[in-house]
Order: structure tokens, then C-alpha cells, then sequence
């Protein structure tokens, strides 16, 4: 007998994030669209009424019709994705896990909370284990909180995993070229972006500083401890539609020549590989040798849009090797990487359709 799919609802289903979502779920095998909310301008609307769709082809057609609701629990699903605003993130998703469902955020808002899973599942599958106990210790029962790194963050942690384990890195520079998209829609204003290039994006620098240590970091009882490299980030906003571009450069623990930098990069692969999980690319960092190469136009949509792209990979004057890496933001940097961490939650048992009913959980209902 097939089992039914898993339901999924949506906080903040209208906007970038939110439209990835729903396009990237169209037709998956293992999860089924159920709910969508948004903010108060949109509620009480169908989907096709209140969004504004702004990617390539149509509306899903099983979403055109669903209720736009507001983000409270009850929602007729069995956990959410959310992709709310950051301010309002923090209470509504505390809300949706206290009532029992699992949350899986694109938000920054429970990122870095001690015992809140900051999740790459090729790098760290195993912070998973904090689920049980913040269930615990916030009385969650069913629900939890798992989140996904900042859209930059999660583009240079794929690149700097594999050295991370093989050579051990000591410090790291990050120069970022962000794509319009990164900041949601309508986002930057046109007359300041044409023409122009923008140093500065609120809280990125210090978001990205402080969750590759987390990301890379080691499980120790129920929190993280960060991995003890130093990172220095330098964000930017560029006049390109998708795709964040990473300048870095390396230092390492451990002597590498830059045939083993190449390869053990190329070579990266972890679990979600292992388990063929859907959304998963079959490599992760595809390191590249033309000379101009990453480039957001060519480069973003490889893997589907999961695989990031290295390239310009050299020995450093100053540090010891200087690469760009690519990615999609919108893809691998969050509706992609948040369904992802969905399916590892599913494949290791995280996720089930036993639903919070559409009223209220007793605190302990579904625990395992
Ligand atoms: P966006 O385009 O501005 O969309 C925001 C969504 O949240 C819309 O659905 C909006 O609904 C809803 N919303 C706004 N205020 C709300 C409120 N008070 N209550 C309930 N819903 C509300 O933003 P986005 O780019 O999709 O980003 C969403 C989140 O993902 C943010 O936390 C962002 O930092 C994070 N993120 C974005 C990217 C990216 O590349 N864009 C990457 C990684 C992470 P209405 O349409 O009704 O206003």
C-alpha cells in the first residue's frame, strides 16, 4: 500500500523564498503542499489572489486555489517550512513547535539558539541529535525547531566543509557578491542598485561570521561547540538576479598541496548522497578549471540549483589558497536547502504524518 504523503504547510508562502518553495515542491514524491500563510495583506485571499508570482512558468495548479492563512497554529499540516521575516519569525515558529509541529526555517531567527540545529546535511547530520533534547527542555513534545544557514553562509560552509575535514582550517576571508534576490521582493531599489555596487547588508557579515563556526562545529551534550576557526566577512550587493558569488581565502591547520585542495573538494559527498535523497545533488561543490568561471548566470542552476560551483582556485600571497565559490541563493541557499533538511528529517525518522488534528496537542503527543 503507498503511504500518503507528507503535509506540508508554509509561513510566508508568498514571497521569494516562499514561491521557491512551492515551485520546488511541485510534484515531490514524499511531501504534499496542504497550508499556506502570509502576512495580513494576504490573508483570507486564495494564493493566486494574493501573490504576486514572479518565477518562470505558472502557479503550481494544486496551490492556485488553497487559502492564504494566517501564520497561528492550527494549519491542516503535518509540519512547516517557514520563510518568515526574521521579527516575526521567532514567536510564530515558537508557537507552530509548541504546538507540535516540527519547523523547518529558512528564518535567522532560532539559528543560533544553543540547542536549535543549524542544518547542512552534508556537513552535519548529526546536529540532529539536539532535537530531542530541546524538546525536552522546552517542552516541545512532537514539535521541534531546525533551521538552515543564511543564504551566503550555506554557499562558503560547502566549500570550506571538505577542508575543514581533511586539513582542519585555521582562519578564513570571505568577500561576498550578492544577488537581488537575496533580499526578497520588491527588495533594493532600482535607482540605488543600477549602476552601483552596496557595501553593506544588515547583520549578513556578522550572520555569516558566526554560523560557518557553528555549521562546523561538534555536538557537546545539547548544544554546539563552534569550530574554532577565525572569520573575517565582507558583504555586498550586486546588480544580479540569482546567485551569491564567495571570494575567500584559506588558511589551513595541515600542509595541503592545491591538487589536494582540488580534490578533496570535487570529491565532497555525505549523507543526503549516501541516502539518494531527492533534492540532493550528486556533488555537492563542483570544482571548475576555465579561468573565468563561476559565474552567476552559467554557474547558479548546477545541481539543479544544489551544487555550488568552485573556481579560481589558486595558492595565496597572504593565506594559503584563495578560491570563488557560487551558488543559488534562492535554491541551495534556502528553499532548496530547507527541503532538503526536510528529507533527512523524514529519512531518519524526524517526520511522520501521525498530524498535530487541527485543533489542539497534548504536550506529549508523537514523542518519541
Ligand atoms: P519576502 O519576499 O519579503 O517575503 C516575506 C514573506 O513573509 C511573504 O510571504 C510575506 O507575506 C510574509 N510576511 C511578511 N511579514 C509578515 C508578518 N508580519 N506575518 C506573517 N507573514 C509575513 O522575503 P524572502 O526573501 O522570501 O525571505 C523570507 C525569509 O527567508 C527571511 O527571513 C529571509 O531572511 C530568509 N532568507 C531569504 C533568502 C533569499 O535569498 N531571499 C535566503 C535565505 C534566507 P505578504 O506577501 O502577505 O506580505
Amino acid at each position: 500500500m503507498a503511504s500518503r504523503k507528507i503535509r506540508a504547510g508554509i509561513l510566508g508562502a508568498t514571497g521569494t523564498v516562499g514561491q521557491r518553495f512551492l515551485q520546488l515542491l511541485e510534484n515531490h514524491p514524499q511531501f504534499e503542499v496542504t497550508a499556506l500563510a502570509a502576512s495580513d495583506r494576504s490573508q483570507g485571499k486564495t494564493y493566486a489572489q494574493a501573490c504576486a508570482w514572479r518565477l518562470p512558468g505558472d502557479i503550481p495548479a494544486a496551490a492556485r486555489a488553497l487559502p492564504v492563512e494566517a501564520p497561528e497554529p492550527p494549519l491542516d499540516c503535518d509540519f512547516v517550512f517557514s520563510s518568515l521575516p526574521s521579527d516575526s519569525a521567532r514567536d510564530v515558529e515558537e508557537k507552530f513547535a509548541r504546538a507540535g509541529y516540527p519547523v523547518v526555517s529558512n528564518s535567522a531567527a532560532w539559528r543560533m539558539d544553543s540547542d536549535v540545529p543549524l542544518l547542512i546535511p552534508e556537513i552535519n547530520p548529526g546536529h540532529l541529535a539536539l532535537i530531542e533534547p530541546q524538546r525536552r527542555s522546552r517542552g516541545f513534545g512532537r514539535g521541534y525547531l531546525v533551521t538552515n544557514p543564511n543564504c551566503s553562509t550555506i554557499i562558503l560552509a560547502l566549500a570550506l566543509a571538505p577542508l575543514e575535514a581533511e586539513f582542519g582550517i585555521e582562519s578564513v576571508t570571505a568577500t561576498t557578491l550578492q544577488a537581488l534576490s537575496g533580499a526578497g521582493y520588491p527588495g533594493v531599489a532600482s535607482l540605488d542598485i543600477a549602476d552601483n555596487v552596496l557595501p553593506y547588508i544588515a547583520q549578513e557579515e556578522e550572520k555569516m561570521e558566526r554560523e560557518v563556526r557553528k555549521i562546523l562545529g561538534k555536538v557537546s551534550g545539547a548544544a554546539i561547540d563552534g569550530a574554532p576557526l577565525r572569520i573575517s566577512a565582507q558583504c555586498h550587493r550586486v546588480d544580479v538576479t540569482d546567485g551569491h558569488t564567495v571570494a575567500a581565502r584559506v588558511r589551513l591547520a595541515r600542509p595541503a598541496t592545491i591538487d589536494d585542495v582540488r580534490r578533496v573538494m570535487g570529491n565532497f559527498s555525505g549523507l543526503p548522497q549516501q541516502l539518494k535523497l531527492r533534492t540532493a545533488p550528486e556533488r555537492p561543490v563542483i570544482v571548475r578549471s576555465e579561468q573565468d568561471r563561476p559565474q552567476p548566470r552559467l554557474d547558479r542552476d548546477a545541481g539543479g540549483g544544489m551544487s555550488v560551483t568552485v573556481g579560481r582556485l589558486f595558492p595565496d600571497n597572504v593565506m594559503d589558497f584563495r578560491f570563488v565559490v557560487l551558488g543559488h541563493n534562492t535554491i541551495r541557499g534556502a528553499a532548496g536547502a530547507a527541503i532538503l533538511n526536510a528529507e533527512l528529517l523524514l529519512a531518519q525518522g524526524l517526520l511522520d504524518s501521525a498530524a498535530p488534528a487541527s485543533s489542539s496537542v497534548p504536550e506529549n503527543a508523537g514523542r518519541r
